[in-house]
């Protein structure tokens, strides 16, 4: 099927209504502590966030303010200190080891600044790898479709070394989707990238949410690549700070600023 058709599949109603339903993921007083006594540093200190389903979801702040930690808590790659994380209905902070890595491999897809792609695999065996590893059949009419989007006909052979960096990106976004997982974290990952590849990735990120109905969380530094999303969350010391819909490149730099200028004064 086309993307076309799958857009087209996904109806204009039915997405109004998506809007409205429960959130694809949430947190409640989540707080996230590394280390003990003296030396122990509160990465998150009671954040509440809802991400919504079928959006693509920015987080933004200072390096430091625990967006990595966040993501890691909501994809069920770090245990919370306390409070909750639900993703898709699954109570993730209640869960055993075993039915973690059931959730991250069917229900999460992840993509990594540095790609973490494994380099004695082609970029086929790297994109069917959650499937193998969850020894599920590969759904050949999505896989195409998936390559297709990402533009990586005909480097399905290559290994990692023999890609550009935007190219082992896309192969790692087409590993995120191959699950259909509910929803996607992305953690800088343009970081590495050129302007050019950067923007194939985030383009190809946005298409995700407007034509397959996934839902994204990615981590950024840079407002234009916010302007991408539906929405942008500010943390600034472990906590939530602030809030933009429909970001611009300029809103968000505005904002950007703000939180960084005063989150720099409290803690000076
Ligand atoms: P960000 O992604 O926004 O740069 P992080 O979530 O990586 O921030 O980190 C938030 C805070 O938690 C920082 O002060 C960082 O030093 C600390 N931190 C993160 N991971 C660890 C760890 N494994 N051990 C100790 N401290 C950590
Ligand atoms: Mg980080």
């Amino acid at each position: 099927m086309s993307l076309t058709a799958a857009l087209g599949r996904a109806g204009k109603h039915e997405s109004a209504d998506a809007r409205v339903k429960t959130p694809i993921a949430s947190t409640r007083n989540l707080v996230k502590q590394y280390g003990a006594g003296e030396t122990a540093v509160t990465a998150l200190a009671e954040v509440d966030v809802e991400i919504a389903r079928g959006e693509f979801t920015v987080i933004m702040g200072p390096s430091g303010s625990g967006k990595s930690t966040l993501m890691h808590c909501l994809a069920g790659l770090d245990t919370p200190t306390s409070g909750s994380v639900t993703v898709d209905g699954l109570e993730v902070h209640n869960l055993r080891q075993r039915q973690l890595t059931k959730l991250r491999r069917t229900k999460i897809g992840f993509i990594f600044q540095s790609f973490n792609l494994v380099p004695t695999l082609t970029a086929e065996e790297n994109i069917t790898l959650p499937l193998d590893l969850a020894r599920e059949k590969v759904d050949q009419d999505w896989f195409d479709e998936i390559i297709a989007a990402v533009g990586l006909e005909g480097r399905l052979k290559h290994r990692p070394s023999e890609l550009s960096g935007g190219q082992q990106q896309r192969v790692a976004c087409a590993r995120a989707l191959i699950a259909r997982p509910a929803i996607i974290f992305a953690d800088e990952p343009t970081g590495n990238l050129d302007s050019q590849a950067a923007g194939n990735v985030l383009g190809f990120l946005r298409d995700c949410v407007t034509q397959f109905d996934q839902s994204i969380v990615m981590v950024t530094h840079d407002p234009l690549a916010a302007s991408y999303a539906h929405r942008v969350v500010f943390l600034a010391d472990g906590q939530i700070t602030g809030q933009l819909t429909g970001p611009t490149v300029e809103s968000v730099a505005a904002m950007h600023l703000e939180i960084s200028s005063s989150s720099t004064q409290a803690g000076a």
